[in-house]
């Protein structure tokens, strides 16, 4: 999530093919067409039930989140493959062409095979456009400035994010939703419009009292509207990650508005049922558990959704896909985290993939640690 590309760029068409953009495809492409070896394990029966009391599954959604270049060279990692036999049904890619044949095709073949695509960024930036800083003043003679935040210095800056109380810069978002609403469309009606990744708030004087989270939310409550007048079955992430972990205190979700839990800093070697293990911030997880529990006060429990960090090779590599670290998986903790989540009622995970791709498979292996995470996850029972 950290250090990818904006919005802006996203919505470019940008060739993504992989031979333009894989670092591995420049390395050799007789070796990355090599077939590996993967799991053959049964593929099992989407209907089948992993509790019988209820006579459903406990995880609703099983994801993944990667690049178009993590995915895109098949023959040394099949997601699709990885998912019709481990029980993955959600893909969420970034930097890829949707004009492209490729993209057509493999998207096509995810709907034959019960896979959901969606698109999870960074897209405040886009979505109030930071051009607009200095152009003077609007048709209805507001100071463009004002559209932008007031930082702790009392100075309007459009570094990041903008002012959730000037009506203007949410008119603006409100019709720059309907475009992402077209250019993004899910299958699975879940859009995801984050904030920009670790910028400030707005410090003005009718912001001030309003945390990040409430900001965040006045943003997101205008964001489905445009969205809806695309897709009136549209729902919207609310991120609750770095600055958004505490829950809103003053703003209310509209309905539509579902809840994503991404405690990036948490301590990652340590399982969040260690209230006082901690990792980047001096949140505890105790502390994250607490926003956790405060934020399902506030969103609904059935359709709130964990993203969290145990496959994201980026993260564990310092976002430098040349110097690659292998996935640190550890069963354990995994499961452990997993019981915590499903019992605050957690019904939807996903987590980052980003850089498990060919280049990986050629570093370590078939990264198993893809199919342990899934097929836990499909057969959950929940004590
Ligand atoms: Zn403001």
């Amino acid at each position: 999530m950290k250090k990818f590309l904006t919005a802006l760029i996203l919505l470019s068409v940008v060739s993504c093919s992989p031979a333009a953009d894989d670092q591995s495809a420049r390395q050799g492409w007789e070796d990355m067409f090599k077939p590996v070896e993967t799991p053959t394990e049964e593929s099992s029966d989407p209907g089948e039930s992993y509790d019988p009391e209820s006579g459903e599954r406990w995880f609703k959604m099983i994801g993944i989140i990667c690049c178009w270049t993590d995915v895109a060279i098949r023959s040394k990692l099949d997601y699709i493959d990885i998912a019709k036999r481990t029980g993955i049904n959600t893909f969420s890619i970034y930097n890829c062409d949707k004009e492209s044949a490729t993209w057509k095709s493999y998207t096509a073949e995810c709907a034959r095979n019960g896979i959901d695509i969606e698109f999870e960024e960074h897209m405040l930036g886009w979505l109030l456009p930071r051009d607009l800083f200095n152009k003077g003043f609007d048709n209805d003679g507001t100071n463009f400035n004002d559209y932008y935040r007031m930082n702790d210095h009392g100075v309007r800056i459009n570094d990041y994010n903008g002012c959730p109380s000037c009506p203007a810069a949410l008119d603006t978002i409100r019709k720059r939703a309907m475009i992402i609403g077209e250019r993004y469309r899910s299958t699975n009606n879940k859009y995801y419009c984050w904030l920009d990744d670790s910028g400030d708030i707005c410090h003005c004087p009718k912001c001030k009292d309003l945390n990040p989270a409430d900001q965040a939310l006045t943003f997101e409550n205008v964001i489905i509207e445009g969205l809806r007048a695309v897709n009136p079955e549209a729902t919207l992430a609310h991120l609750a990650y770095y600055n958004t972990v505490e829950a809103p205190k003053k703003v209310k979700p509209v309905e539509g508005i579902f809840l994503e839990f991404a405690p990036i800093d948490r301590d990652h070697f340590r399982p969040m049922s260690e209230a006082n293990a901690s990792g980047k911030d001096a949140r505890t997880h105790g502390q994250y558990l607490k926003a956790l529990a405060d934020n399902l006060k506030v969103f609904p429990v059935e359709t709130a959704q964990v993203l969290d960090y145990w496959l994201d090779c980026s993260l564990f590599s310092g976002w430098d896909e040349t110097n690659l670290k292998q996935v640190p998986w550890n069963q354990a903790l995994f499961e452990d985290d997993v019981k915590t989540y499903a019992s605050y009622g957690i019904r939807n995970i996903t987590t980052y993939t980003s850089y498990i791709s060919a280049n990986y498979v050629k570093k370590f292996g078939y990264p198993d640690c893809i199919d342990k995470y899934a097929t836990y996850l499909r057969d959950f029972v929940k004590k």
